[in-house]
């Protein structure tokens, strides 16, 4: 039963996989690898540094270390290699290849050692062994990455053969081809139990910056997208301008109608917001009936014309469910946060001992 029920969970999981758009696809791969790039890297240079500790084994097999001690501390170079690489680009794609590469290294590494041996008939323990690396390098890899690589990976015991000539040469393939078909299908399984996590987070991420009650972004949005005062987000020449919303009357409407209602006005209120927003503007519920508007590649006078309209289109709404009105600050962006925001509450200050229902913008 158990077995059934998993079969059904990963047949769901592969389904969600295939489905997955190209962009999707990359973004999901980039997190399993970032997830498991850690915990992978030490694995494999823990297993390099382990096989200089075979010299011991060489010494009893040779009577002496001497030739094969240069090819056992080749390895250290492939760490240098990697650790180089990947310390200029520490992108994920280039983390898996140079996973792969350490991998290769140790192949080749011993290969050359087993060239170095008087007697090399223990290589089909090494070879199967390998079968390890890719193993743990499948964790931040794709299965076609892993499928990719056990093609390589034969096509190198076909080429060593010919200067190493396995004294059981037909032993390794006949169990090297399964191994690498049977971890390319498990690699795919582990890819669609990872799609389970990955999908959790996500959840669990946009819940962390969605306000319940709206359903826009809470202000734990704001600890993302700004950072040392700027704005991550601007690409540059990019003019933004930044807006403060805030209900009017809003305690006299809870006292007249009740917080039930002052909520459905709150959610009318984020929903109308997010609609008439573009999809690369961000609405975040600052506080209780207080909204931050950050408007993406619109100068303040196109916000103050648009925030306009919105204010005009609250004020006349049929479907809100209590007549409301609304306040708005607007400030174009200085570079500078925190005194944007200051500037837009200034504003939406003024406004408020002004009348109220009205848009003000700060130059
Ligand atoms: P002003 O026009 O000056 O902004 O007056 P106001 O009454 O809107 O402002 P005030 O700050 O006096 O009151 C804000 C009210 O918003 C008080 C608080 O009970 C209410 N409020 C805050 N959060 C929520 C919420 O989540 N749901 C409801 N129903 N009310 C909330
Ligand atoms: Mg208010
Ligand atoms: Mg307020």
């Amino acid at each position: 039963m158990r077995i059934i029920n998993g079969v059904k969970t990963i047949f769901g999981l592969i389904k969600d996989l295939w489905s997955m758009s190209r962009s999707e696809k990359s973004d999901f791969y980039k997190d399993k690898c970032e997830y498991y790039q850690g915990i992978v890297e030490l694995s494999l240079v823990v297993a390099c540094l382990t096989t200089i500790c075979f010299l011991y084994s060489d010494y009893m097999i040779n009577g002496s270390v001497f030739p094969t001690l240069i090819p056992r501390l080749s390895i250290l170079a492939f760490i240098a290699v990697f650790f180089i690489i990947t310390g200029i680009n520490g992108s994920y794609r280039v983390m898996v290849i140079m996973d792969f590469f350490l991998g290769h290294g140790m192949v080749i590494a011993a290969s050359w050692t087993a060239y170095n041996l008087i007697d090399n008939s223990n290589s089909v323990t090494g070879i199967i062994i390998v079968n390890l690396l890719w193993i743990v390098i499948g964790f931040v890899a794709t299965p076609m990455d892993t499928m990719v690589n056990g093609v390589v990976y034969i096509i190198e015991i076909v080429i060593t053969n010919m200067f190493n000539h396995y004294t059981n040469y037909d032993v390794i393939l006949s169990l090297e081809i399964p191994c690498i078909i049977g971890i390319t299908v498990v690699h795919y399984i582990m890819t669609a139990y990872y799609l389970d996590h990955y999908r959790v987070t996500q959840k669990l991420k946009l819940s962390m910056v969605t306000d319940p009650l709206t359903m826009v972004y809470n202000r734990h949005l704001l600890e993302k997208i700004v950072s040392e005062n700027t704005l991550k987000v601007q690409s540059s020449e990019e003019k933004i301008a930044v807006a403060m919303l805030d209900i009017d009357d809003f305690k006299q409407i809870n006292d007249e109608q009740g917080h039930y209602t002052g909520d459905l006005a709150l959610y009318f209120l984020g929903q109308k917001l997010r609609r008439v927003t573009h999809e690369e503007d961000y609405v975040i519920r600052y506080g209780g009936e207080e909204f931050v508007l950050i408007l993406r590649n619109c100068s303040v006078d196109d916000a103050s014309a648009r925030l306009e309209q919105f204010r005009l289109d609250i004020e006349e709404a049929k479907d809100s469910p209590v007549p409301f009105t609304v306040s708005i600050g607007v400030s174009g962006y200085t570079g500078n946060y925190s005194d944007t925001l200051i500037k837009a509450d200034k504003a939406l200050y003024e406004a408020k001992n002004t009348g109220k229902n009205k848009v003000i913008v700060s130059r």
